[in-house]
């Protein structure tokens, strides 16, 4: 946690802290480049938002991006970005148009489960051809 305190009068703690910051020696001894630590903070800020995405592991968008660090993505354009991310979340026109419709979920015709993306993807024996047509 960082704090800012505007003054340091009177303060036992940063009246030692301003000493030593003016003799020469002690700056050169203990100098750390500030992009080192821009760098160190960074990765301990990371860190510690990966403990706290860990902890949600009932997210359900925890199993699609279980590491917080951006996914690697070659360049797409803005209608691709969204086709990509909706999949992701799994929330498309097809799984989750009975929402805006207040009708009930669409199931899938052969599995009889509730349609998703990951069950397309992933799972329904109907679209393996598709699957290994496309991805081997
Ligand atoms: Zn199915």
């Amino acid at each position: 946690m960082f704090c800012w305190i505007p003054g340091h009068s009177g303060i036992i703690g940063n009246e030692m802290a301003h000493k030593a910051a003016r003799r020469p020696a002690t700056v050169v001894d203990n100098f750390v480049p500030l992009c080192d630590a821009l760098q160190a903070v960074k990765n301990q800020l990371t860190k510690k938002w990966q403990r706290t995405w860990d902890e949600q592991n009932q997210n359900k968008l925890h199993e699609i991006q279980p590491m917080v660090k951006p996914l690697k993505t070659c360049a797409l354009n803005q209608k691709q970005s969204v086709v990509l991310n909706r999949l992701r979340i799994g929330h498309t026109r097809l799984t989750h148009k009975f929402l805006l419709l207040s009708e009930p979920p669409p199931t899938c015709t052969r599995c009889q489960c509730i349609l998703s993306v990951k069950h397309i993807l992933v799972h329904c024996p109907n679209f393996d051809i598709h699957r290994r047509n496309r991805f081997g």
